[in-house]
C-alpha cells in the first residue's frame, strides 16, 4: 500500500500557531522531511515529538524527492516541513508534489501559518484580487524586468524579500512602479509585529525601522483598476460598441472584452456570434 504525502504547515513567529491537527499529523507520520533539520527540531522537541527527520532542501529537492518517493511506494507516510510557514509557498515542496501527483500518491495538505495571507489580510488592500510574486530576482535587471511586466497590474501585489535586500527592493520598486502605497507586514505573529503603511518614498525616510522579516505588500495600478471598472459597469454590447468606435475589429474586441472581465474568449464568442 502507497503512504501518504502531508504537506504540515508551521508556526511563522509564533509557536502557538501550530494546529491541533499538524501535532497530530507530526506524531503519527513514519517520517519528516524538514527543510533544515535543527530547525525543525526545535519546533519538534517543544511539541514533544520524537521522529526520523530527513533534510530536504531547495538545492536536493530533485534527489532528494526520489528518496521520498521510495519510501512512500514502501507505504511510509510522510510530512514535509519548511522552516516556517506553508510548505512549497517560496519553500521546497513543489517538486514533490509533482512527482507524488505522477505517482498516484496522495498529497494532504494540513493548513496553517502563510506569512502573505496574514499580511494581504491586515493590508488593507483588495483582497479580492491579488497577485502574489515571492521573491524576485537578486539579479538587478531581472529584478526591473520582472517589476516591469506587472506594473500596469491592478490587482494587490505581494512580495516576500530578504531583510538585508529590503532598502534596494524598495528603491528598485519606486524607480519602476512609481511612489505607491505599499505596506510592509513586519514579524507577523512575532513581538515586534507591525503594518508599516505609506509611500514608498515615506517608508524609505524611516529606513531606520526596516528591521526583520517583512512581507512587502503594493497596491495596484489604480488607474488600470478604474478603467476596469467602467468597462464592467458597462451592459456587454455597450462594452462591445466602445471598442468598435475605436476601430477595432470583431476578434480583437472579443478579445479585449473577455480580459476586461476576466471571462473566456469563447463564452465571449458564443454571446456576440450573432452580433
Ligand atoms: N513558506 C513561508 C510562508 O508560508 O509564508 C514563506 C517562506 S519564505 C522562504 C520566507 C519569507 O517569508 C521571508 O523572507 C519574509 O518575506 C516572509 N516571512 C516569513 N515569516 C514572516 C513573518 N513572521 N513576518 C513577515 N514576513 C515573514
Amino acid at each position: 500500500m502507497l503512504g501518504n504525502l502531508y504537506l504540515v504547515a508551521t508556526p511563522i513567529g509564533n509557536l502557538e500557531d501550530i494546529t491541533l491537527r499538524a501535532i497530530k499529523v507530526l506524531s503519527d507520520v513514519d517520517i519528516i522531511a524538514a527543510e533544515d533539520t535543527r530547525q525543525t527540531l526545535k519546533l519538534l522537541n517543544h511539541l514533544d515529538i520524537k521522529k526520523p527527520l530527513i533534510s530536504y532542501y531547495k538545492e536536493t529537492e530533485k534527489i532528494k524527492s526520489d528518496i521520498i518517493i521510495n519510501k512512500l511506494h514502501e507505504g511510509k507516510n510522510i510530512a514535509i516541513v519548511s522552516d516556517a510557514g506553508t510548505p512549497a509557498i517560496s519553500d521546497p515542496g513543489e517538486e514533490i508534489v509533482r512527482k507524488c501527483i505522477e505517482e498516484k500518491i496522495k498529497v494532504i495538505p494540513i493548513p496553517g501559518a502563510c506569512a502573505f495571507v496574514n499580511a494581504l489580510i491586515c493590508s488593507g488592500f483588495s483582497t479580492r484580487e491579488f497577485v502574489f510574486i515571492g521573491f524576485l530576482s537578486s539579479n538587478k535587471k531581472d529584478k526591473k524586468n520582472k517589476l516591469d511586466e506587472i506594473k500596469k497590474e491592478y490587482k494587490t501585489l505581494i512580495f516576500y524579500e530578504a531583510p538585508h535586500r529590503m532598502k534596494n527592493t524598495l528603491e528598485i520598486m519606486k524607480e519602476i512602479l512609481g511612489d505607491r502605497k505599499i505596506v510592509l507586514a513586519r514579524e507577523i505573529t512575532k513581538i515586534h509585529e507591525e503594518f508599516i503603511r505609506g509611500k514608498i518614498s515615506e517608508i524609505l525616510e524611516r529606513e531606520q525601522e526596516i528591521k526583520g522579516e517583512f512581507v512587502i505588500l503594493v497596491e495596484g495600478d489604480e488607474k488600470i483598476d478604474a478603467e476596469k471598472e467602467f468597462l464592467n459597469s458597462m451592459s456587454l454590447e455597450e462594452h462591445y460598441e466602445y471598442y468598435l468606435k475605436q476601430n477595432m475589429d470583431k476578434k480583437e474586441i472579443i478579445k479585449k472584452i473577455a480580459k476586461d472581465r476576466n471571462k473566456n474568449k469563447n463564452e465571449i464568442y458564443q454571446y456576440f456570434i450573432n452580433y
